[in-house]
Order: C-alpha cells, then sequence, then structure tokens
C-alpha cells in the first residue's frame, strides 16, 4: 500500500479523489435510471398486450358460446391486421377441441387459468381467460342435451392468447443501452477534464513554491515565489517570499556587522599599531620605530656611502629627582627634556626613546664632528631647562656619547655599542659632557661649564 502511494504521484492522487466520486455518483444515478426505464417499458408493454387480449377475448365470448368459428377467425385475422407486431393471436376453448389461430403460436401455450398469464420469453405470451358474462337458461332447455353448456370446472369459456414480438423493446433496450453508456463516457470526460484542471491548480503552483524553496536553501536568498500564480498556495508563498526577505535582511545586517567590526579592528590595529610606534609619554619615535628606521638609514649609508651619526643620550642622576620629587616630576622632567632633543632636531633626523631615561638621535648625513657640535647644543640646552616645582626651580643635566657610521659595523648593535659606550665614559668622567666614540675626533668635554 505503501509503495502504490509512493509510486501514484500527487498529481495523480488529486485526480482520482476528484474524478472518482463523479464518476461512481454517474454510474449509480445511471444504473438506477435504467432499471427504473426497463421496468417502465416492460410495464407498459404487459399493459398494452394485456388490454389487446382483454378486448379479444371480450369479443370472442359470444363466438366460443355459439361455436361460430368463421366469426372467431375473423376477429383474431382482423386483429393480426390490425398491429404489425403481433406474432400470433389465437381463440382456444376450455375443452380444446379446436383452435381458432392467426399468425404463429409457440409450442408451449399457457395451461387454461382463470387469472391473466403475462409471460416474458423470446416472445411475450399474454393468455386471458373467457367468461360467460351471464347465462340465463331456462329449465327446460337445461335438460335438453343439444342446449348443455361445457363449461370447466373454473366456469371458464376457453382463454384468448397473443404473441407479441419482442424486437421493438430489444431495441429500445439497446438504444437505452448505447445512451447510458455515451452519458457515462461525456461524464467521465468531464470528470477527467475537471479533476486535471484542479490537479494541476494544485501541483503547479506546488511545484513553483518547492522550487523557490529549494534555491533559498541553495542561498538564492533574492529568489521569490509568484503569489499570483500560486493560487490555493497564495498563503505559502508570501510566508516563504516573508522568511527570504527576513534572512536576506539578517544576512545584509551581519555582512554591515561584520564589515564594521573588520574596519574597527583594523583601526584598533592601525592605532595600535601607531602606538607602538610611538612613546605614549615624551611623543618621540618608540624603540621599535628607532630601531627600524636606523637600520634602514644604515644600509642607505652603506649603499650611497653616505655619512651617518647616532648619539646616546642619559639623563643624569635621575633617580635621585625621582626619590626627591616623585615620579611625577620625574614623567614631567622626560617629557621636557624629550621636547628640547626634538627642537634641535631637523626633518630627517630622529629622536627615539630606547628605555627608561635613555634616548638616542639618529641623524643621517651628518658626519661625526657635526654630530658632536648637535649634542653640544643639546647638552647646552637639557641644562638650560628649569622646572618649577612646588616653588623650587628644578635643573638637570644629561650625559652624550657620539658614534659615527664608518661602514666597519654593518649592523645597527654594533654603532649603538660605539655610541653607549662612549655615553658610558661621559658618564664616568663626570657626567653632564659629550663624549665621541673615535678619540681621534675632539671631544666636547672641555667645553663643560665648570662645577
Ligand atoms: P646615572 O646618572 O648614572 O644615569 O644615574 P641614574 O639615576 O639616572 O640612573 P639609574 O639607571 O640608576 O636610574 C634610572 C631611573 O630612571 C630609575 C627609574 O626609576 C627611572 N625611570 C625609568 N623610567 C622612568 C619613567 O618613565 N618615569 C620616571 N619618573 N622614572 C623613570
Ligand atoms: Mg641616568
Ligand atoms: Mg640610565
Amino acid at each position: 500500500m505503501r509503495r502504490l502511494q509512493q509510486a501514484m504521484g500527487i498529481r495523480v492522487r488529486l485526480w482520482l479523489a476528484a474524478a472518482l466520486p463523479a464518476v461512481l455518483v454517474t454510474l449509480s444515478l445511471l444504473w438506477v435510471f435504467m432499471d427504473r426505464q426497463e421496468r417502465d417499458l416492460t410495464a407498459a408493454l404487459a399493459d398494452r398486450v394485456r388490454a389487446t387480449a382483454l378486448q379479444v377475448a371480450g369479443a370472442a365470448e359470444f363466438g366460443l358460446f355459439a361455436g361460430d368459428r368463421q366469426g372467431l377467425q375473423r376477429q383474431v385475422d382482423g386483429l393480426m391486421a390490425s398491429d404489425p407486431e403481433l406474432l400470433g393471436v389465437a381463440v382456444i376453448p376450455a375443452d380444446g377441441r379446436y383452435q381458432i389461430v392467426a399468425g404463429e403460436l409457440p409450442a408451449l401455450l399457457p395451461p387454461l387459468s382463470p387469472e391473466v398469464s403475462v409471460l416474458f420469453g423470446k416472445v411475450l405470451v399474454v393468455a386471458v381467460p373467457v367468461r360467460y358474462s351471464s347465462i340465463e337458461v331456462d329449465d327446460l332447455f337445461a335438460q335438453t342435451p343439444e342446449f348443455r353448456l361445457d363449461l370447466a370446472p373454473q366456469g371458464l369459456a376457453g382463454q384468448v392468447v397473443v404473441v407479441f414480438d419482442l424486437k421493438k423493446l430489444r431495441a429500445q433496450r439497446r438504444d437505452l443501452l448505447v445512451w447510458a453508456v455515451l452519458v457515462t463516457v461525456v461524464a467521465l470526460g468531464l470528470a477527467a477534464v475537471m479533476s486535471t484542471v484542479i490537479a494541476s491548480s494544485v501541483t503547479r503552483p506546488m511545484a513553483g513554491v518547492s522550487k523557490v524553496v529549494e534555491q533559498i536553501g541553495l542561498g538564492q536568498l533574492h529568489a521569490r515565489a509568484d503569489v499570483l500564480t500560486s493560487g490555493p498556495l497564495d498563503g505559502l508563498a508570501r510566508g516563504i517570499n516573508a522568511m527570504a526577505s527576513r534572512i536576506a535582511m539578517t544576512q545584509d545586517d551581519l555582512r554591515q556587522q561584520v564589515a564594521a567590526a573588520t574596519r574597527e579592528l583594523r583601526l584598533q590595529k592601525e592605532a595600535a599599531e601607531q602606538a607602538a610606534r610611538i612613546d605614549t609619554l615624551t611623543g618621540v619615535a618608540s624603540r621599535r620605530a628607532f630601531t627600524e628606521r636606523a637600520e634602514l638609514e644604515i644600509q642607505r649609508a652603506l649603499r650611497y656611502r653616505q655619512p651617518l651619526s647616532v648619539v646616546m643620550v642619559d639623563l643624569d642622576r635621575f633617580k635621585r629627582i625621582n626619590d626627591t620629587y616623585g615620579h611625577a616630576v620625574g614623567d614631567a622632567v622626560l617629557v621636557s627634556f624629550a621636547q628640547v632633543l626634538l627642537s634641535d632636531v631637523r626633518e630627517v633626523d630622529m629622536v627615539g626613546r630606547l628605555g627608561g631615561e635613555e634616548f638616542a638621535v639618529l641623524l643621517p648625513g651628518i658626519e661625526g664632528e657635526e654630530a658632536m657640535r648637535v649634542a653640544e647644543r643639546m647638552r647646552v640646552a637639557v641644562e638650560a631647562i628649569e622646572l618649577k616645582v612646588g616653588g623650587q626651580r628644578l635643573r638637570f643635566t644629561a650625559s652624550f656619547g657620539v658614534a659615527n657610521f664608518d661602514g666597519m659595523e654593518v649592523n645597527l648593535p654594533g654603532l649603538l655599542a660605539r655610541a653607549d659606550a662612549a655615553l658610558y665614559q661621559a658618564k664616568h668622567t663626570g657626567r653632564n659632557r659629550v663624549v665621541y666614540a673615535d678619540q681621534s675626533v675632539p671631544s666636547f668635554e672641555d667645553t663643560r661649564p665648570a662645577g
């Protein structure tokens, strides 16, 4: 059963559902109608033949009584001539002594009976009894044997048998059948057309809606079901369209949110990268930014044989400032110190904070001697800074180590190490001074003010 249901498509099932009731109703109506027509026809025919037979019986009463065979023969002949559907007519007296016959009679005739008998076979045979309506007999005559009446035990004079042709009835039946078949075929055809229309009015929209659902499932969110051609499924089509719109909207929303988040992340990343390149306290380059730039400048100096100098700077006794005035004042010192370094360099130069209170200045295109002069100018400027802290004047100094890129070291750490060594030397020879890494270059330590 299940397999059968699967094999039958929805179209066939709908077709059957729509067509079957119509066919059944048509057939049963037809059957009832046919049966009734048949019975009516048969009854009408039997009545007609019976009436004919009764008419003959009435007329034959006297003939039988008088034994007038010729008169009886004329009667039956006349009747035969009057109706072409009559096959035979006979008047038979109760004692069966003779038969007055016109046409043909069947071999087996109905027995004499006081009732009218109707036999349907290949032909219709109706037998009607003939009675004497009233007989007044004088007792005298009754005694005489010539006038003794031969009456059957039931009081019957005889019977009239009428044989009727059923060809016409059969033809009528056949016509009825043909007509019924025609009506059935037409009804079936109409039912088929109607049910096909009904079935396709459901299956076509269903196929359309199914296709759209499949497309949406495949991610084609612009696909829409046609509500106008969806017929009884228009509600479903509308619902699916609304659903697809919502999904598309949600997807657009999500896409926008993702794009916004990505943009925000990128900005944050750029900001973080920027922050990583700039020292947040002093605004000079971070150690990383300084190192990258210095590496580049070393490569350039090597390639184009250009001079390059680097100055390492460290605040003198900064710990003491922190300890005496506090960390915030220490920060303010770092900021003003960095400002002085920045104000004394060109666009192409770079000031970087390597860590704590240790800074470096990159001077591309600058020879050692020029670098010494720059460092000295810075030293003097730092020395001149005066911060007011709680009514007191705070001054500080810094030590400088200068190194020139001589093409010997091909990397930054080597250059920085030489500058650092010079700085170390400046620290150990009294601080607040500039020391050059190469001793052949005159030191500026003598320029240091006394005290
Ligand atoms: P020297 O002359 O030998 O350089 O002595 P110094 O005291 O400057 O050197 P030291 O390295 O002993 O001390 C450096 C101090 O700098 C220690 C640390 O607390 C302080 N410092 C480092 N970074 C910061 C900062 O960002 N803010 C402040 N306020 N202090 C810092
Ligand atoms: Mg220091
Ligand atoms: Mg230090």
